[in-house]
């Protein structure tokens, strides 16, 4: 039977009542416990070795406060410690600019990007009665057009008329202008994606950033893909200098350690997350309650 995080910290320090401050000892105990609980949670070995330091240094001399035991004192500085790892604050979309505001998703094929865009519209719809237009730049996977077609009726958003002959650059050219003509706030440009990352589709992607001018940059991960998920996440950000990330298959992420690492790789907040299929199964990233599935 899995036993939680805060459990087996607790047990560690049952036999410590009554002490005035942490001392070494008790602390290095502890922390081969939470070493333990996050490789378990999928967090990165990089990631897991500067947290654990981290935490060390705050626990040890740190003062038992009456109130509680000790085991609840470290618990509580882990738990503190991942919410400034993951973001302190749950971060938004920003649309702060002047409309249509153009948000470009990209990410590997399969991360959950298509149905992403189409949640985030109707949640700009629904939410901020918005007026939103979507267009797919995936001219190699026609398929994938007729998707966000789809997916965009279904929520009760337009979606930019399919021209099969256009370039990605001038889908998203004639996107700009249908959103601007159209009276549109928000245009969402989902981009092609691959089974990996190549320098084309980098490239390509690099350019419909330069034309299309967008006021963020949401990188969509799959959150179920662990160790990969990061080094997809950096070299995106690396070459497109992203504004945020969006975690997808969070309902599979049982203990949410892909989070920890992603932000600790990137730097970049993560904005949202998805959670599950359906249309509305998307919510705002709250690093505490990541927190507190970490520590279980
Ligand atoms: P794309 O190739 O990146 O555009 O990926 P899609 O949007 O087509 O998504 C691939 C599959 O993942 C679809 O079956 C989606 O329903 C599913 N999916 C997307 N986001 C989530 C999520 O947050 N949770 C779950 N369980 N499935 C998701």
């Amino acid at each position: 039977m899995f036993e939680s995080l805060s459990d087996r910290l607790g047990k560690i320090f049952d036999g410590l009542r009554g002490r005035g401050a942490l001392n070494a000892a008790d602390v290095d105990a502890a922390m081969r416990e939470i070493r333990r609980a996050l490789i378990e949670a999928d967090v990165s070995l990089e990631v897991v070795r500067a947290f654990v330091e981290q935490v060390r240094e705050r626990a040890v001399g740190a003062e038992v406060t009456r109130s509680v035991t000790p085991g609840q004192q470290v618990v509580k500085i882990v738990h503190d410690e991942l919410v400034s790892v993951l973001g302190s604050d749950a971060v938004t979309i920003d649309l702060n600019a002047a409309a249509p505001v153009t948000l470009l998703m990209v990410g590997l094929q399969g991360s959950g990007k298509t149905t992403t865009t189409a949640k985030i519209a109707k949640r700009l719809k629904d939410r901020q009665k918005k007026k939103v237009l979507l267009a797919s730049l995936d001219t190699r996977r026609p398929a994938a057009m007729e998707q966000l077609r789809v997916l965009g009726e279904q929520v009760g958003v337009d979606t930019l008329p399919i021209v099969t002959t256009e370039t990605p650059v001038e889908i998203a050219r004639r996107a700009e202008r249908e959103g601007r003509l159209g009276g549109y706030d928000v245009l969402i440009l989902d981009t092609a994606g691959r089974t990996h990352v190549d320098e084309e589709l980098m490239a390509e992607t690099a350019e419909i950033k330069s034309i299309a001018r967008p006021h963020e940059i949401l990188l969509v991960v799959d959150a179920l893909t662990g160790q990969d998920a990061i080094n997809v996440a950096r070299s995106f950000d690396q070459r497109l200098d992203a504004t945020g990330i969006v975690m997808t298959r969070v309902d599979g992420d049982g203990r949410g350690g892909a989070a920890l690492s992603m932000r600790a790789a990137t730097g970049k907040p993560i904005k949202l997350i998805g959670v599950g299929e359906k249309m509305d199964a998307l919510e705002d990233f709250h690093p505490s309650r990541i927190a507190d599935r970490i520590l279980g």
